[in-house]
């Protein structure tokens, strides 16, 4: 008699599954979403063995898992590390409508970028290593979205 093991072939079946969640911001994600909501402040944590500030900042330094000093207020602009603007309008995607684009930023302050949203810029006009500023959302509810988008600070070379 064969080993039911080794002669039937598993079936496979494609489905979709959508899985509802809570997620625990945790004492400083808690904090620095405290501080975009109601104070349309930057707040990052430094690392006192790397002196690396985060952004978003972390409670452990991901490096030496030293636990960061809280906090350090960060600028609400800094450098375009990176970017692509989108070229297709798909709107799950393009909750601002018009032209967008994504770009890891490095906010004034920090030592490490972090990904957001790019609007409000011409053709040509976003540089690597250029400089951008935050646009808050008038109504804020304490996530990352209270900062709409990134903008090319103007009359800046
Ligand atoms: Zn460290």
């Amino acid at each position: 008699m064969d080993d039911w093991r080794e002669s039937q072939e598993i079936l496979v079946m494609d489905g979709r599954i959508k899985v509802p969640y809570t997620w625990s911001a945790g004492e400083v994600g808690t904090s620095y979403l405290e501080a975009l909501r109601d104070e349309k402040r930057f707040l990052g944590t430094r690392c006192p063995n790397c002196d690396i500030v985060y952004h978003v900042p972390r409670m452990h330094c991901p490096d030496c898992f030293t636990e960061c000093e809280r906090y350090v207020e960060l600028a609400g602009q800094g450098e375009l590390v990176t970017w692509t603007v989108a070229r297709r309008h798909y709107p799950p995607l393009s909750p601002l409508g018009g032209r967008f684009g994504y770009g890891v930023i490095k906010l004034d302050g920090a030592d490490t970028g972090f990904l957001h949203l790019l609007a409000e810029f011409e053709e040509g006009e976003l540089v690597t290593g250029g400089r951008v500023e935050a646009v808050f959302a008038d109504e804020r509810e304490g996530s990352m979205l209270d900062v709409k988008y990134f903008r090319p600070v103007k009359g800046v070379e």
